[in-house]
């Protein structure tokens, strides 16, 4: 077994000090000898004795002492000092580590979740709701001639708009809906425990408050509108059959004239 400077510095220190004590006990029955002591000389003697053990023992405790200060003290404050530098780098990396996580799941423009969340979550609630058998809906948005605006008033404008979309999706969900930016000008939201027609009815509340949305860009005043398709879980499909039966109806959405939602 190998000891730590320390503890090894520690020993030595208790070993002084039990040294000390031997010492003491020595001296005590020197005192009591020379008390007994019938003649001046052989008193003399044993009182002379004890004040070699006394001194002895002031030596070793001033020794215990110097060890004490010039060793053992210096040893606990370097280890105090590392271990104190290990805790803010441990924490330091921890927090590192939430902030990244954070980031790898959210959306750096509009603050939403974004597409990795955004699978993970619709597979697990595709999971949870399989065994209580109840629906989960999932509508998939996308803006319509988005190029447009980019093209007409620039991409910060375009940014702005994405930004006021995003504003208002999460207005118009419930706090355990999942609303993500899957990328783009596109959106969807994942609606726990929603059958075809609250999902529609949904879809239609939404997509009148995006075309009621009005973003001011100087003295532009600039109003988008969404493309919607909605489908809600079969009880069978796979996350992703989920994911496309939906798109679908988008596809159809946009063929049909945009501004409008397809289930
Ligand atoms: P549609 O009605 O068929 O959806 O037409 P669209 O113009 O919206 O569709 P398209 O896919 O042709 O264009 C999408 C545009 O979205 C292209 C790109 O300039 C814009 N876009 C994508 N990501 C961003 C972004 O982060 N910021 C901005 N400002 N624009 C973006
Ligand atoms: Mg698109
Ligand atoms: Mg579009």
């Amino acid at each position: 077994m190998r000891f730590h400077k320390a503890e090894s510095a520690f020993f030595v220190f208790i070993t002084v000090i039990l040294a000390a004590g031997v010492l003491i006990v020595y001296a005590y029955e020197a005192i009591d000898s020379a008390a007994q002591a019938i003649d001046h000389a052989s008193r003399l003697e044993v009182l002379g004795q004890f004040a070699r053990l006394l001194f002895a023992t002031g030596v070793l405790q001033a020794t215990a002492l110097f060890f004490g200060i010039f060793f053992i003290y210096p040893l606990i404050r370097t280890q105090v000092k590392e271990e104190g530098k290990l805790r803010a780098m441990t924490e330091s990396l921890s927090a590192r580590s939430e902030t990244l996580e954070h980031a790898a799941l959210t959306d750096g423009l509009t603050g939403m979740q974004n597409r990795r969340f955004f699978d993970d979550a619709l597979r697990e609630y595709i999971e949870e709701f399989r065994k209580i058998g109840k629906p989960v809906g999932l509508m998939i948005l996308d803006l319509d001639h988005f190029k447009m605006v980019n093209d007409t008033h620039g991409h910060d404008v375009g940014d702005q708009v994405l930004k006021a979309v995003a504003g208002c999706l999460k207005d118009m969900t419930r706090y355990h809906d999942v609303v993500a930016r899957l990328g783009g000008e596109e959106f969807a939201i994942v609606a726990p425990n929603m059958d075809d027609t609250l999902l529609t009815k949904l879809g239609e509340r939404i997509r009148k408050a995006v075309s009621g949305l009005v973003v001011v860009s100087g003295n532009v005043r600039l109003k988008v509108t969404t493309s919607i398709g909605v489908a809600v879980w079969d009880g069978q499909e796979t996350a992703e059959e989920l994911f496309r039966r939906a798109d679908k109806h988008l596809y159809q959405a946009k063929r049909l004239g945009r501004n409008r939602i397809c289930a």
